[in-house]
């Protein structure tokens, strides 16, 4: 399988050369040139397999040339064997036709766990193959860095500094990272807030000198691997309640657009997705989007819902090659324009075809916490602020048809979010076993001023010290 850029101005590579590019050179997205599509009875015959299983079966097409089957399976059971919950990713019946899919049962609670688990699986299996080492840098405002962290611990041929801001972290966020003592993490939390830690990587990737001695790479939410990741639990949800022989729809709380294009690409290979639900918190510019085809970006506020506090989802580049009919000088004009003009002009038959398979909505903080407070009277399952908009989408937003079951993406677990809970339902969700005491264990971090220089001294040293 060979992987092109959506702008269409940099050479095509393979499964293997994506994972570790991130990016195109031409700053455009890698997609896959020609989509695998299961026939009913492949899908078929998927059904009831162990969630491993499925993932390496699921993910294996897009890794032809660089993995073999039996290479994935080593690779899927051992990100996945280390989850809390036997199943993965277990289905939670919420109402006659909403299921919660529970992707939160990872080391840090969220689903960004399924996919950076198999990463760093397929880094260290990339890297040792080339007898390469790579330092990961990047920044976080909580969750991803974290899901980074506990995906690259221990591994023989990778470093990893994540940049958090000093003091702006939920406690049970910053903990998730900093009491990680492997020898090969570096927690650095630097004086200023989450876009100085931002800029800081930027800078960091684009002086040339550093980047190449130190040999950077990024696990960031653009890479295809991640998003190839994601679809096996579409899959998995979807055969569990009838598929294919049974249309399904899904609701995903959506920032990024990684994880309902994953869903997306689940369709694309042939799964019977009727309809792609995506809630925003009040950054509503995806909403705004398929409603309208107003794709406009305005400044970013905070929510209950951090995650989502996004104006401008790097992900949907992939979507709009696919609506401008794989036309990459015009995904790359489209693009140019919503970066000079704060406006994105997609072309009505483009936004028609997307307004016919998504839909979408917004759900300030007020709403969400009458979400949460709605589901959990109903059901006694809490949904974090981030699935709380989704339950709310999948109730407003459900196919006509009531045969058609919605699966919502439950993407935090609730005790990621105490304060919010407890505004909304009046207790603290407990933190799981493997986690209950984490407010205890000892932290690891360097603090250090908004100083390029100081930090990538930092990072040198940290590394070096490893390489050997
Ligand atoms: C990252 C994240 C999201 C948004 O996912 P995208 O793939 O960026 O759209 C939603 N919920 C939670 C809890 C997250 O951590």
């Amino acid at each position: 399988m060979r992987y092109v850029s959506t702008r269409g101005e940099a050479p095509a590579r393979d499964f293997e050369g994506v994972l570790l590019a991130g990016l195109a050179e031409d700053g455009g997205l890698f997609m896959p040139e020609s989509w695998p599509e299961f026939p009913a009875a492949e899908w078929r015959a998927l059904r009831g397999l162990p969630y491993a299983e499925i993932a390496a079966r699921v993910v294996a097409p897009f890794a032809e040339g660089c993995l073999t089957l039996a290479e994935l399976r080593g690779m899927t059971a051992a990100a996945y064997g280390g989850f809390s919950h036997a199943a993965v990713v277990p289905l939670v019946q919420l109402d006659a036709r909403t299921h919660a899919l529970e992707l939160f049962h990872g080391p840090t609670l969220a689903f960004k766990d399924l996919a950076m688990q198999l990463l760093g699986q397929l880094f260290d299996h990339a890297l040792e193959r080339r007898g390469e080492r790579v330092t990961i840098v990047g920044a976080t405002s909580g969750d991803t860095g974290s899901a980074a962290i506990e995906a690259c611990r221990d591994r023989r041929n990778i470093d990893i500094a994540i940049l958090h801001p000093l003091g702006r972290t939920s406690e049970v966020q910053r903990r998730q990272m900093t009491t990680v003592l492997s020898a090969n993490v570096h927690n650095i939390a630097v004086e200023g807030d989450f876009d100085t830690c931002q800029d800081m990587v930027k800078a960091m990737f684009a002086d040339t000198a550093f980047r190449s001695e130190m040999k950077l790479s990024a696990v960031n939410s653009i890479n295809w691997a991640r998003v190839a990741a994601q679809i096996p639990y579409y899959v998995a949800a979807a055969l569990a309640l009838g598929a294919p022989d049974r249309p399904v729809a899904v609701s995903v709380p959506t920032g990024n657009f990684g994880n309902v294009l994953a869903a997306w690409a689940a369709r694309r290979m042939g799964l019977p997705i009727e309809r792609l639900i995506i809630s925003a918190n009040r950054n509503d510019i995806l909403p705004r989007f398929f409603t309208a085809n107003d794709m406009t970006a305005r400044a970013v506020e905070p929510s209950l819902s951090p995650s989502m506090d996004i104006q401008v989802s790097s992900n949907f580049e992939r979507l709009l090659f696919e609506l401008l009919g794989r036309d990459a000088g015009a995904t790359a004009r489209t693009m140019r324009a919503f970066r000079d003009t704060g406006r994105m002009p997609v072309p009505d038959a483009a936004w028609r075809e997307a307004a016919g398979l998504f839909r979408g909505v917004a759900l300030d903080d007020e709403g969400t916490l009458r979400e949460m407070r709605r589901v959990h009277a109903a059901t006694s399952w809490l949904p974090d602020p981030h699935t709380a908009t989704a339950t709310y989408a999948a109730a407003h937003l459900a196919p006509e048809d009531p045969a058609i079951p919605v699966i919502v993406a439950a993407t935090a677990h609730p005790a990621k979010f105490p304060d919010a809970a407890e505004r909304a339902v009046g207790f603290r969700p407990a933190l799981p076993p493997h986690l209950a005491d984490l407010m205890r264990r000892e932290e690891r971090l360097e603090v250090m001023p908004n100083d390029l220089e100081a930090v990538e001294a930092a990072v040198r040293r940290h590394a070096r010290r490893n390489a050997n």
